[in-house]
């Protein structure tokens, strides 16, 4: 598409939002119950999308990616008109007679940007929270998971009105070119890299934002647990679309007492997931491109293979790869590995491995295994992680009542459910007087002595 068009899809995007058409409920509403059956009528061109870019299997597409979106569209609907309401609150004694309330009103013109491992979820959650708040959106997928791309452009831009939504496909450059535009609010999702970025050019014209970003999120397993229960959910959490999740364990800690009965049975666990001949098995999938697929396989050299470690380079393929003797200051323990290696380390004292994970730049989530609360209550109180998840892996976003998003590294601002209705509106205070009383001594000349003023205040 050529600059002119956007310019001018851009353009009518204003007008209709400055019309007030979005302030009225009903047709917010409406929107989502049409971007609901979209979603529903499109069920199997999404799955064979999301095969395509990912090989990610129905299951996988349905629970981390439809479903998801799906359960946000109706927990939405049946919430908006109780998050909309005015919202009344107390006025200080001073100011009487007098009434104070919050207006949540939209931004007004909103830009999307997704990344490519949930390439559909990661588009339609945040258009959820920017439709039901009445502002206007462009999104521009990720021009990595081309396929889901192209059914997301399909999807919006033959049903809506572009001067409501749009979608705008491209790399980098079509990016900046939407960067260059004033927007009232862009939501992000991605690496911290490009996410600086974002927030770089974003601060020309004060326009806030929304990071959505990565990082290493730790685990941590302690001795008295149910060990078959934990393997199993830390590999699900850990394999689930290869690894390619921005709330993926990226590395363990496993207390030395149950270490190797625990390392154990997180390959008896692999087995019984993918079966012994991985490559074949419908439930795993595959690494989006060479490119990181090159990067994930250089991470094999920082450490002992003792599960897993294949891989094939026509099918994108990397075996979910267990990894021992990881030097803790090797590059594989500085970036997001976001891929299926583990690295595993043993742990004497929880102190240690909180006081490591503190060095770090802050995570976007932290997983404890642990059945002593004070234990639980210790890592609660001495770390700092956008969210965290006891006895569990990735399921704690999936909750429309917990806000999901970082914390310094990992992000900045929260969304799902009503976070996300709040993350698109704007909380306009009101404080409404009448004429009934006019107390003067507020007015120059100031002649109530200060002391009275205390008193008062
Ligand atoms: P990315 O930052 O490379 O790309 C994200 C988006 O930015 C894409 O749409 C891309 O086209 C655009 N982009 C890329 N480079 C750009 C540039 N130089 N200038 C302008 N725009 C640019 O991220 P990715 O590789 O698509 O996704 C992986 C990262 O996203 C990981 O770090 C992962 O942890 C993170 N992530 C975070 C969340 C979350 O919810 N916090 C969810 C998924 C992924």
């Amino acid at each position: 598409m050529s600059k002119e068009n956007i310019d001018n899809i851009i353009k009518n995007q204003h007008i209709f939002f400055n019309s007030g058409a979005t302030l009225d409920i009903s047709f917010r509403i409406k929107q989502l119950r049409k971007l609901k059956q979209l979603i529903l009528s499109n069920e199997n061109i999404i799955f064979n999308a999301l095969s395509k870019d990912l090989h990610k299997s129905k299951f996988e597409s349905y629970i981390s990616e439809i479903g998801f979106v799906i359960n946000e569209i109706n927990h939405t609907i049946s919430h908006l008109k109780k998050w909309c309401r005015v919202e009344k609150v107390k006025t200080p004694w001073i100011h009487f007679p007098g009434k104070s309330y919050i207006l949540k009103e939209p931004y007004g013109n909103i830009l999307i940007i997704g990344p490519w491992n949930y390439p559909f979820h990661l588009i339609f959650a945040p258009i959820i929270g920017a439709m039901s708040a009445g502002n206007c959106i462009i999104i521009k997928p990720s021009e990595i998971s081309n396929n889901v791309s192209k059914v997301i452009t399909n999807i919006i831009n033959k049903n809506f009105s572009s001067s409501f939504i749009y979608s705008y496909e491209g790399g980098i450059e079509e990016t900046n070119l939407l960067l260059s535009y004033k927007w009232d609010y862009i939501f992000f999702t991605g690496s911290n890299t490009v996410g600086k970025l974002i927030m770089k050019k974003a601060s020309e014209n004060l326009t806030p934002v929304t990071l959505e970003l990565g990082g290493k999120s730790p685990c941590i397993i302690d001795e008295n647990i149910n060990i078959k229960t934990a393997a199993r959910r830390l590999i699900w959490g850990k394999f689930f679309n290869s690894g390619q999740t921005c709330v993926a364990p990226d590395y363990a800690f496993i207390h030395k007492n149950i270490l190797k009965e625990f390392i154990e049975e997180l390959k008896i666990t692999i087995k019984e997931f993918y079966g012994t001949h991985i490559i074949s098995s419908t439930y795993y999938g595959r690494i989006i491109n060479k490119k990181h697929y090159i990067r994930l396989i250089n991470y094999m050299n920082y450490g002992k293979v003792i599960f897993g470690g294949k891989y094939n380079e026509t099918s994108l393929y990397i075996s979910p790869t267990l990894i021992i003797n990881t030097p803790l200051d090797s590059c594989i323990m500085n970036e997001e590995i976001f891929g299926p290696i583990l690295p595993l380390f043993k742990y004497d004292n929880l102190s240690s491995v909180v006081q490591f994970i503190n060095n770090k730049p802050k995570p976007l989530s932290l997983y404890f295994f642990s059945k002593d609360n004070k234990k639980i209550n210790f890592v609660l109180k001495n770390t700092s992680s956008g969210s965290v998840c006891i006895n569990e892996t990735l399921s704690q976003i999936s909750s429309p009542y917990l806000p999901f998003g970082g914390v310094g590294n990992s992000g900045m601002g929260k969304y799902h459910g009503k976070y996300s209705y709040d993350s698109f509106s704007h909380k306009k205070s009101v404080m409404e007087k009448n004429y009934f009383l006019d107390l003067k001594l507020k007015y120059p000349p100031y002649k109530t002595p200060i002391s009275f003023i205390k008193k008062i205040l």
